[in-house]
């Protein structure tokens, strides 16, 4: 995937006004109806419609008909107005080159504008969930847990939340920096995950590291959950850097034991189950203890915004999510999505100039959107 950042330089204020309409009218529209997307912006004259054919054209938003007349973000009309935001948040200068790629993440390198790297992390959750809801209902009556914006964005500050508590307590993360809609933007780590090393200086000294985290995660009352080479990586200083937590768990968690110490029994099934069941109940204590000692994140978590109910929701996502060849065409339209990540090459960045007065939420006829966008902060 290609983030052409060279069109955000181009769109004027009254497009990102109906791009911004968009997404708020997406609070409870799966495809939102093109006169709502014209009322939120607040535009005379059909400007909307006008507007919207830029957007189309760069694939910012996606034209819908079967049931109405409607239009939905896209991808890339969502990422651009997360990269936006961290533009005139004065974080980030230019786009660079993809650096990662994971069924529901996109990685790339960005530039701030004193020059300094980072890493723009793009969560992508709900991608095959949303297929499976869209042929049953149109209008998002219950609380969107299905709807994608919604998703990614609790993954992205619940991985935010976590990378920021977590350096506070000394942890081996990348820095948190800032955290808008699906992105989150940190340092970037000077090396490679552990999985594309083939040889290690010292290896005792990082197998011994790494064991250390594990305990030390505990003694918070943390498990990472996917803790493993992919998502460990070792920088130019042989430090261990421990990356993407977006299932981690509190050990009194009520599935912690499921995730890293379920006991494995053979037999029958009923016995099983009530096998794991009497061990989760031996353990829990355990884990209690444990957790107890160092106390847990939860006050951090909660000062960057992320809470037991946010952290509920994305359960009910991973525990519901349909396997991965239910992977449905949904983003096939939105952009040339391939799976590779770009050949390294000299890094060389889009720079981004765009005017900060075009920002519409702060002008005064956009007056219902901001409504609708207080709500969506306060989800
Ligand atoms: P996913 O959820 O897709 O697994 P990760 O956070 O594990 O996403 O990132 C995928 C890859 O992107 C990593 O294996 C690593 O190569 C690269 N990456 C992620 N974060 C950083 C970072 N802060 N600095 C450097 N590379 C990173
Ligand atoms: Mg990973």
């Amino acid at each position: 995937m290609k983030l052409d950042v060279n069109v955000l330089r181009y769109l004027t204020k009254d497009e990102f006004r109906v791009l911004t309409a968009t997404e708020m009218g997406m609070k409870n529209h799966e495809i939102v109806p093109a006169e709502l997307v014209e009322r939120i912006a607040g535009l005379r004259n059909g400007g909307a419609y006008k507007n919207m054919k830029t957007l189309l054209k760069h694939k910012l938003v996606h034209h819908d008909s079967t049931k109405y007349d409607g239009y939905r973000l896209t991808n890339l009309g969502y990422d651009y107005l997360a990269i936006k935001t961290m533009v005139n948040r004065g974080l980030i200068a230019g786009v660079g080159r993809q650096i990662g790629v994971g069924k529901e993440s996109d990685i790339f390198e960005v530039v701030g504008e004193d020059g300094r790297v980072m890493a723009l992390k793009l969560h992508r959750l709900g991608r095959t969930s949303f297929r499976a809801v869209k042929s049953k209902r149109d209008y998002l009556k219950h609380r969107s847990s299905f709807n994608w914006l919604y998703l990614s964005r609790l993954a992205a500050l619940k991985e935010y939340a976590f990378m920021k508590a977590l350096g506070e307590h000394g942890f081996p993360v990348p820095e948190a920096i800032d955290c808008n809609r699906h992105c989150v933007l940190m340092s970037l780590v000077p090396g490679y995950p552990l999985v594309q090393v083939k040889e290690l200086a010292n290896p005792d000294v990082a197998f011994e590291t790494i064991m250390n985290l594990i305990v030390r995660l505990a003694q918070h009352g943390l498990i990472h959950c996917d803790f493993n080479e992919f998502n460990l990586m070792i920088d130019d200083d042989d430090q261990i850097i421990m990356i993407d937590f977006p299932q981690m768990v509190s050990v009194s968690h009520k599935n912690a034991q499921i995730y890293n110490y379920a006991p494995t029994t053979l037999g029958n099934k009923e016995e099983s189950q009530q096998e794991d069941e009497d061990a989760e109940d031996d353990l829990r204590p355990v884990f209690e203890e444990v957790a107890g000692h160092a106390g847990s994140l939860d006050q951090e978590l909660a000062a960057s915004g992320f809470t037991k109910q946010n952290q509920e929701v994305l359960e009910q996502y991973v525990e519901n999510a349909p396997e991965e060849d239910d992977e449905d065409d949904l983003q096939a339209d939105d952009t040339s999505e391939t799976d590779e990540v770009q050949e390294p090459s000299s890094s060389s960045f889009e720079r981004l100039t765009i005017a900060t007065e075009a920002d519409p939420s702060t002008t005064n006829s956009l007056s219902i959107a901001g409504e609708v966008e207080e709500g969506l902060q306060k989800r």
